[in-house]
């Protein structure tokens, strides 16, 4: 009888992550050969099979012994934790046979029989830290030479791929963890996320996630995966999230950052996904067929890109500083969003600035008119500081968005009532932009007539007879929207930037994440002496149709 190698990937090591067939080719052997703990691992599968036992260091000899043992017409499984194509034993068994000149159909029998990989096994524990582009690196230096490991460590931390170390550390390998983070900094930030897995799926399994900078204050032995994230990686509730894509969204004033995941599931996220269709029929197609004529980008010319990027990079032209972060070479475009607006009393546009405007935006960004005195605008690039000036210079004024304090001031009747522009400027300097825990409007107008409607913002300041009037927690929105307490009449023109920004400040400090600002006034109750009273609850009469 013809012999038989079957070489089994048998997964983390619990019999549930096993596969039918992984478990049927144990169960059909004659003989099952394989590290001492593995045998321990599948025993509850075993059915009389002869085992051969082999300590960890044997690999060679026991590669060898299961060619012999199926060259004798035995059926042979070898096994193999995780997947055996992967640091197991499948390229070994391989490597014996060509030795011996075994050619398929005519030798032994040869099955390779897939398993989940630590990488796999490892990442399901953590959430979903891989998700993108990712790389396995093995740091044992047993049978590689460990120039060639950290070369290719730095190669993966430069091109921003996941890496999951295999083989992090033993009784004597303990240097090269240690190098790895040390090469890692080198080109991602200290906080990016770490998960470190140990004995995945079985007995003593544990489970940390933490950062690159802190990775070695934890528990990492041979018996343990880690997860380096990319430069998107998150935490979120104790999981490890990759995005699925390279998409980053930043405003003014705060990092890039990656878009968190709600942002990126909405549609608008990607206006311009239209330009980087590529199939035949899809809607490049449509594109090309609405005769537009700027073409869409290929993939083939961003590879192009990127390889004269490479080139330069190779030749010295674009290499990082030291201990910088941007390696040049996968500088990415990102989202820009911003609110942009004549000014904050001006509320005429000049025709170049619509035109500036226009053309900034171009065919693939988006500008949304708010109510907020303020056009939203989003769009793609990778140099936003130029976008910005272009703006600025023209006159324009550009602010942030999301959680942070906007002043929106009224016309000051076209300046003939401007007496407190001034004390509306530096509350904008002082305040303008300001992180929040949820977006903040001061209204600010200039007169009693308050036409802008300042009383009905969450924070309103109305100027009369050379006083300030100041009215708090708004509730701006919702079908119980109604107007700020007014809490004080006749403030000192020389106190009211203070005490606004006093307020302002211990709602920055004090509010809870994405508490509204009438919210947070209900619950502490007072501001700067201004106690919070609250409204009566309306009685709602049912209308009665039809009755005269
Ligand atoms: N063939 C195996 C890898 C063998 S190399 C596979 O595909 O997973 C041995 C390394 O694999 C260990 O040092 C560890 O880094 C990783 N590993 C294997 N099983 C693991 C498990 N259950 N939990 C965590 N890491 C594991």
């Amino acid at each position: 009888m013809k012999g038989k190698l079957s070489v089994i990937g048998f997964g983390p090591g619990s019999y549930e992550h096993m596969t039918q067939r992984a478990r049927d080719a144990i169960q059909e052997s004659d003989v099952v050969i394989g590290y001492n703990t593995y045998v321990d691992l599948v025993r509850g599968l075993l059915n009389g099979q002869q085992v051969v036992r082999t300590g960890m260091t044997e690999e060679v000899s026991r590669a060898q012994e299961a060619v012999r043992q199926a060259e004798a017409g035995h059926r042979v499984a070898v096994i193999s934790s995780g997947d055996a194509g992967v640091y197991g034993m499948a390229g070994l068994i391989y490597e014996v046979l060509m030795e011996k000149g075994w050619r398929r159909g005519q030798g032994v029998d040869v099955e390779v029989i897939p398993g989940i990989s630590a990488i796999n096994s490892t990442a399901s524990l953590l959430g979903a830290p891989i998700m993108h582009d990712a790389c396995t690196i093995s740091l044992s230096d047993h049978l590689t030479p460990w120039e060639l490991i950290i070369k290719r460590v730095e190669a993966a931390a430069q091109a921003d791929f996941v890496i999951a170390l295999y083989n992090p550390r033993s009784g004597r390998r303990t240097r090269q963890i240690v190098e790895t983070q040390r090469v890692l900094l080198k080109y991602r930030s200290p906080q990016t996320p770490v998960g470190i897995v140990k004995s995945a799926y079985r007995e003593r399994e544990d489970i940390v996630i933490t950062t690159l900078e802190e990775m070695l204050e934890h528990d990492i032995g041979m018996l343990t995966t880690v997860i380096i994230g990319n430069s998107t990686t998150v935490v979120y509730d104790g999981l490890m999230v990759t995005p699925r894509g390279y998409q980053r969204k930043y405003t003014l004033g705060s990092e890039v950052q990656p878009l968190k995941p709600h942002q990126r599931l909405q549609k608008e996220a990607e206006p311009w996904a239209l330009g980087e269709q590529t199939e035949p029929d899809g809607p490049a197609a449509e594109y090309k067929a609405e005769g537009k004529s700027e073409k869409p980008v290929s993939a083939y010319e961003l590879a192009l890109e990127a390889l004269q990027l490479a080139d330069a990079h190779s030749s010295g032209l674009a290499r990082p500083e030291s201990g910088s972060l941007d390696t040049g070479l996968f500088r990415q475009e990102a989202i820009l969003e911003f609110a942009v607006s004549p000014g904050l009393a001006e509320k005429r546009l000049t025709a170049a600035q619509l035109a500036l405007l226009a053309e900034i935006v171009g065919e693939d960004g988006t500008m949304e008119y708010t109510p907020h005195h303020q056009m939203l605008v989003r769009l793609r690039t990778s140099d936003p500081d130029a976008v910005t000036s272009r703006l600025t210079d023209a006159g324009l004024l550009v602010a942030p968005i999301g959680d942070v304090a906007q002043l929106k001031a009224c016309d000051f009747c076209n300046m003939d009532k401007a007496d407190s522009v001034p004390y509306m400027e530096e509350l904008h300097r002082r305040l303008g932009g300001m992180r929040v825990p949820k977006e903040l409007k001061i209204g600010f107008n200039g007169c009693g007539m308050a036409c802008y409607g300042a009383v009905k913002e969450d924070i309103g300041i109305v100027y009369r007879r050379e006083k300030f009037d100041l009215f708090l927690g708004g509730k701006t929105v919702g079908r119980n929207a109604r107007p700020g307490q007014p809490v004080a009449e006749g403030i000192e023109p020389e106190r009211l930037v203070e005490t606004v920004e006093r307020i302002v400040s211990r709602y920055a400090n004090e509010g809870y994440p994405n508490e509204r600002f009438h919210k947070f006034f209900g619950r502490v109750k007072e501001l700067e002496g201004y106690r919070h009273q609250d409204l009566p609850v309306f009685q709602i009469e049912n209308a009665v149709c039809g009755d005269s």
